[in-house]
């Protein structure tokens, strides 16, 4: 059952990593593709007599191998998965208790702000959220109260890059873990338990899944007592993901790399392009020499991501509307990372349960479109660009 410590994956390359950690021929059948385990329970030969499978709510074959293969892509201890990215996040907020404290970057996904803000604030966990670019404020910020960092680096929509390694020495001198959302880096560009992060979650959904047909979450950790927890928690809250949408997981992440591989060109790209268009304003890519995180995206990524936002150069909302209603290959739509290009405006849209004043304090205006630059032809989408900026 544990193929994880039987398989050597560790001294494998990530792209050998994708397609084989963890995974191994079917027992019964020698099929080389994992089987999708559609089952809820578990036949015993007699009372407490079977193969380690009682119910499918605490295990289920096909989610085992997934968590195997996700913890060594992030270099961790164990994996755990979760019906969405944001129930895997409710499973790390339920660590922690009433009185605790998390600080929380300023420009996080709006879900998680929420989750935080509109779920667990009526469990007494309290949060707030700090501009964490200069790491050092931190000092100041932990008080006692202070159990846990959440960040995401590169961050959304504004690709705010924080420094990781920093904010993880910082915490840890306090006796204060870090968890990072990693959905935006993913594993391949961005392994932040290396960089000294306690907890790494992902919103599978996104780049993991990679096809944008399902929804799905996982937390990795570094630690033995939060992968026992979680693992509790996991079977005990029982917010699971089912059987085939870990199938789908498992079979887009085997393509994961070349799939990033080929967004960055294209979103390196399309930041070109922006730049030079002269109704083009503000362009925020991790990738460019100006961004104010470049040198450190740099050292703690190996690459700068397929997701690029940018403002116009007016400041007309119509303006806004029209553009975002006249591409033909980007869809408008919520979500990032499937191999089809979309764009979102963050205001209306994946930030639009954050509060105004709040948005407009972290940076984020109501002009800004954030692209998820996909695997298509750059020309292709560039084209698209340029035809949807002529209607203004
Ligand atoms: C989408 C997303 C989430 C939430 O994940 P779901 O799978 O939609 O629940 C969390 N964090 C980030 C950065 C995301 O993009």
């Amino acid at each position: 059952m544990d193929s994880y410590s039987t398989k050597n994956f560790q001294s494998m390359k990530f792209e050998t990593k994708t397609i084989h950690a963890g995974v191994h021929p079917d027992e019964l059948t020698g099929a080389v593709m994992t089987p999708i385990y559609q089952t809820s329970t578990y036949a015993q030969s007699g009372p407490g007599d079977h193969k380690g499978f009682e119910y499918a709510r605490g295990h289920n074959l096909t989610r085992d191998v997934l968590q195997n293969n996700l913890a060594s892509l992030e270099n961790g201890l164990g994996a755990v998965c979760f019906g969405s990215g944001l129930a895997a996040m409710d499973a790390i907020i339920k660590l922690f208790k009433s009185g605790d404290e998390i600080i929380g970057s300023n420009d996080l996904y709006g879900g998680s702000y929420r989750q935080l803000r509109a779920v667990y604030a009526g469990f007494g966990i309290e949060s707030k959220f700090l501009n964490l670019v200069n790491p050092e404020i931190l000092h100041e910020a932990i008080s006692d109260k202070t159990k846990l960092i959440w960040i995401e680096s590169p961050s959304n929509p504004l690709l705010q890059i924080l420094d990781i390694k920093r904010i993880c020495e910082i915490a840890h001198s306090k006796g204060v873990k870090v968890c990072v959302d990693n959905t935006f880096a993913t594993p391949y560009l961005q392994q932040p338990l290396d960089l000294g992060a306690d907890i790494v979650m992902h919103s599978a959904t996104k780049y993991l899944g990679g096809h944008s047909d399902v929804i799905h979450g996982c937390v990795v950790c570094k630690h033995q007592e939060d992968l026992d927890r979680l693992s509790f928690i996991q079977n005990a809250s029982g917010a699971v993901p089912g059987p085939m949408d870990c199938f789908l997981i498992l079979r887009g992440i085997k393509t994961l790399h070349v799939r990033v591989e080929r967004a960055c060109d294209n979103a390196e790209a399309m930041t070109a392009f922006l730049l030079q268009h002269e109704k083009i304003g503000r362009v925020y890519y991790p990738g460019l020499q100006n961004h104010p995180g470049h040198e450190l995206a740099k050292n703690q990524m190996n690459r700068f991501g397929g997701i690029v936002s940018f403002e116009l150069a007016s400041d007309s909302m119509d303006d806004v509307h029209e553009v975002l209603k006249h591409t033909k290959i980007f869809a408008l739509a919520e979500s990032l990372g499937g191999v089809e290009s979309l764009m979102t405006h963050p205001s209306s849209m994946t930030h639009g349960s954050i509060p105004r004043e709040e948005r407009l304090k972290a940076g984020l205006k109501d002009g800004l479109i954030r692209l998820s630059v996909g695997i298509e032809h750059q020309e292709d989408l560039i084209q698209d660009i340029e035809n949807a900026l002529s209607v203004i």
